[in-house]
């Protein structure tokens, strides 16, 4: 029976409050007024600020009374400067809670502008790692609303951004328990006009987190319950939404999988993510991109940590070789369908730099929950098979 997809919605309290559905965009004023927000400051990206639904959202807003306005100045792949010029916007303009709307990118600096506007230390103070995070003054970190526009970084639920160093173009992952939106309106018909391509992409991405969390060795059967289902979720609608973006159940599925996916991450990632990391810093390759050129090598290279999990997991999502074998193919296949690039070098990345990324890859706080211990001597061989294209 065809899916209605007016019926996909709810009101979510894990892992924050989330008002799920088609159209609840809309609801932003309410959003605010839950808060306490009366000016809030909407940081977005440059393209987006050019489309009709922010335009229509801080309409919505300046009927509702509120002193919105907008700051747009930030690139993908978001560095430190994005965030100086964006918590100087919230002063100037007298903000008192930021409304971060679009892809992975705004959601990080629109988290980071709300976390930075109270503090006196520098951002990279707050890098996860130990308890950085307990060095920020808390009650200063200004209400957040997250907006999210693609299905995948599920940054909307998380308790990172992800900045990049400037100096060092080192990507950072700023943790703050408080940096978790206190609200989402994770709204799926923002997606609709999504490039066929940038739904591949950032749908890879809400995949890796799912199976770098299910795949990560701490305990938390919550997480992976999660996860196994996030992955469902993508085998089945991701290939459709690609096909056919004006498919609003496709979307709305995905848009779950992808905060499911950064649910399930609280549990860790793995060597996909620590990989990822520097390569998209210092080449500016797209994130999830990275993460699915990425992912068969590593869950190669993982196999006899994770066989039994992996298999498992094949049954759950109905494959018809549910060995772990039979996952992989599955995984080669669907990267082939959605043109995702094979090797490194397709992707654009050059090999000259392989013990520089190796180096940076084992430093990556990500590193430490891959199934399979890996240090720089791991992480250059994972690059090399990228290169080259073998998984074995
Ligand atoms: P993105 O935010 O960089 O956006 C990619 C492009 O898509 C941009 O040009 C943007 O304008 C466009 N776009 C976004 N929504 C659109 C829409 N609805 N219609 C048309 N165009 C649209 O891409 P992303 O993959 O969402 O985010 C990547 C960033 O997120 C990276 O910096 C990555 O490191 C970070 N990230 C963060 C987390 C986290 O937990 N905080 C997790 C994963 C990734």
């Amino acid at each position: 029976m065809p899916i209605d997809p007016t019926t996909l919605k709810g009101n979510w309290n894990y892992p924050t409050r989330i008002w799920f559905g088609p159209g609840r965009i809309a609801e932003l004023p309410q959003g605010c007024a839950s808060l306490g927000i009366k000016r809030p400051l909407v940081v977005t990206d440059p393209g987006l600020a050019k489309l009709p639904m922010i335009a229509e959202a801080v309409a919505n807003a300046k009927t509702a009374g509120l002193g919105v306005a907008v700051f747009s100045d930030l690139r993908p792949n978001p560095v430190g400067k994005n965030v100086t010029d964006g918590v100087a916007a919230y002063k100037a303009g007298k903000h008192d809670g930021v409304v971060a709307f679009g892809g992975g990118s705004a959601l990080d600096v629109g988290k980071s502008v709300a976390f930075m506007a109270g503090q006196t230390r520098p951002l990279w103070d707050f890098e996860d790692i130990g308890d950085n995070w307990a060095r920020a003054n808390a009650d200063a970190i200004a209400p957040i609303i997250a907006v999210p526009t693609t299905s995948g970084t599920g940054s909307e639920v998380g308790r990172v951004s992800v900045v990049t160093q400037e100096e060092n173009h080192t990507k950072r992952l700023i943790f703050h328990p408080k940096i978790q939106p206190s609200l989402v309106i994770a709204d799926p018909a923002l997606t609709l006009g999504l490039p066929k391509h940038i739904t591949a992409a950032t749908g890879m991405d809400a995949f890796a987190h799912n199976l770098e969390a299910l795949c990560s060795p701490m305990f938390h059967p919550q997480a992976d319950g999660i996860a196994v289902e996030g992955i469902r979720l993508v085998k089945e609608w991701l290939p459709v939404a690609v096909k056919d973006g004006s498919n609003l159940a496709a979307r709305a599925y995905m848009m779950a999988a992808s905060t499911m996916g950064a649910t399930a991450f609280q549990k860790g990632l793995g060597a996909i993510h620590s990989l990822s990391h520097p390569v998209g810093a210092v080449y500016d390759t797209h994130h999830g991109l990275t993460n699915a050129v990425f992912m068969p090598y590593v869950l190669a290279f993982n196999r006899k940590a994770v066989e039994d999990k992996i298999a498992a997991l094949a049954r759950y999502i109905g494959l018809k070789d549910s060995s772990f074998t039979g996952f992989l193919d599955w995984v080669l296949a669907l990267r082939q369908e959605l043109s995702v690039p094979h090797t490194l070098k397709d992707l654009g990345v050059a090999d000259d730099r392989i013990d520089m990324l190796a180096e940076m890859a084992a430093a990556d706080p990500s590193a430490g929950t891959n199934p399979i211990p890996v240090g720089v001597k791991e992480h250059r061989t994972l690059l090399e098979m990228s290169f080259a294209g073998r998984l074995g």
